[in-house]
């Protein structure tokens, strides 16, 4: 029985979890479950999957939650800090990083501190302080199991190889809602039709960050250190009909490819369950449905934003965490109608080059950095055409 503290269980990646934790009830315990602001469904899943603790991490939903939960047997904490403290209890196994964001950071660093084993799909961790992670993870002899359907899809074709036997690895991109599209089209649309994924059910930030194919910028880092690659061992994709979640080349000119329906739950089932492989009655996969398995070279001058990433992690340092804390804010405006589609690439490249480069972060550093970059990015949107008129 593996007890599990779920990090951010009201996102689409929390509750696609806490379906898989239903779906095997003798293996799976819930210790702990946090929200941000959704105080009545973290006050839902309590009643129902009864943890040891709930966390709020904004503290003016606290009374709410609370006095909800009065008459059952669990605590209650509000806080941002409150997480960073109930990941290194005894009583929790696994931690599942579900977080959106920057937001997402300590609390795995003090689980991996605790020696806590990662499930991780708050991929914003890896892509600022993906070294610092991984080689505090290294040091613990922790492992750190990764929930994106790409990486899961590279790791499960890296179990019983050699890594210094990987030649290169490739991401594919479903390419979003406007694969195809050129800019004098781009410019004018609005999130309402950038949150329509043609294939996958995901939260809104990680939507749009999939129709900029800045989500696969960010896997590009992601994997960089989840995987020890170095830049030019990483490649992307489009693979449209998103069967193929990603492949790994070897040294000998070999390749393997995992396959699956985009269903999210396959991967956070094979991350929580690791190294073992549970039995399932998700749908299959039905290669009649899928007569043409297509590929082609991303259109980096359209999707900008893919370029501007792969640049970030070739220069290192905090360059990622800006261009991270740059998009957040921008993706965040963009949701809002307060920034268009195609200015948000100019924000964030403009952000990148306001901030001091610092070519060994620290965590300070890479609040500071964090900070810094919002700060500026902020300035950016306000000036935005949308958010004048
Ligand atoms: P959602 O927006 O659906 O959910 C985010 C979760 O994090 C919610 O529980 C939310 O609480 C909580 N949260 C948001 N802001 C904060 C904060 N400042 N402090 C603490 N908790 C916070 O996101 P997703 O589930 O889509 O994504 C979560 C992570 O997983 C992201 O890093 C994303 O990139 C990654 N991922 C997601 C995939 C998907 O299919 N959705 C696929 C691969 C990776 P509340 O509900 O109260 O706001
Ligand atoms: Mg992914």
């Amino acid at each position: 029985m593996k007890r599990i503290a779920l990090l951010g269980s009201t996102g689409s990646i929390g509750t696609q979890a806490l379906e898989v934790v239903s779906a095997h009830p003798g293996l799976f315990e819930v210790e702990v479950l946090s929200a941000h602001s959704n105080a009545a469904l973290l006050i839902e899943q309590a009643k129902k999957y009864k943890p040891n603790a709930v966390v709020i991490t904004d503290e003016s939903k606290y009374r709410e939650v609370k006095d909800a939960l009065m008459m059952h047997p669990v605590k209650v904490f509000a806080g941002p800090s409150s997480l960073t403290e109930v990941v290194q209890w005894e009583s929790v196994d696994m931690v599942l990083g579900a977080i959106l964001g920057f937001a997402g950071l300590k609390s795995i660093i003090a689980a991996i501190s605790a020696g806590k084993r990662i499930a991780l799909a708050n991929k914003e961790t890896l892509v600022v302080a993906g070294e610092m992670v991984m080689k505090l993870a290294r040091e613990r002899g922790v492992p750190v199991l990764p929930v994106d359907s790409e990486h899961s899809a590279i790791f499960q074709c890296l179990v019983g190889e050699d890594l210094r036997t990987i030649e290169k690895v490739i991401l594919t991109a479903s390419g979003g809602p406007f694969l195809g599209r050129k800019p004098n089209y781009l410019v004018n649309v609005k999130s309402s039709h950038a949150l329509q994924h043609p294939i996958w059910s995901m939260g809104a930030k990680i939507s749009i960050d999939s129709a900029t194919l800045m989500n696969k910028g960010l896997e590009m880092i992601e994997a960089k250190w989840l995987f020890g690659l170095e830049n030019e061992q990483i490649d992307v994709t489009i693979h449209a009909q998103s069967i193929i979640h990603s492949m790994v080349q070897f040294t000998d000119g070999s390749m393997k490819a995992q396959m699956g329906l985009p269903d999210m739950k396959l991967p956070i089932q094979y991350a929580l369950a690791f190294p073992q492989r549970l039995t399932n009655t998700f749908k299959r996969v039905d290669f009649k449905d899928y007569p043409k398995l297509t590929f082609e070279a991303p259109d980096y001058k359209t999707f900008r934003n893919l370029a501007i990433a792969k640049d970030a992690m070739y220069r290192g340092g905090n360059a990622p965490c800006v261009l991270n804390a740059a998009n957040e804010m921008v993706v965040d405006a963009f949701l809002h109608n307060k920034v268009g589609f195609l200015e948000m690439s100019d924000m964030i490249e403009k952000t990148l080059e306001k901030v001091p480069f610092v070519a060994q972060p620290t965590l300070p550093d890479f609040e500071r950095t964090d900070a810094e970059a919002r700060t500026y990015a902020a300035e950016f949107i306000k000036k935005s055409q949308l958010s004048i008129y």
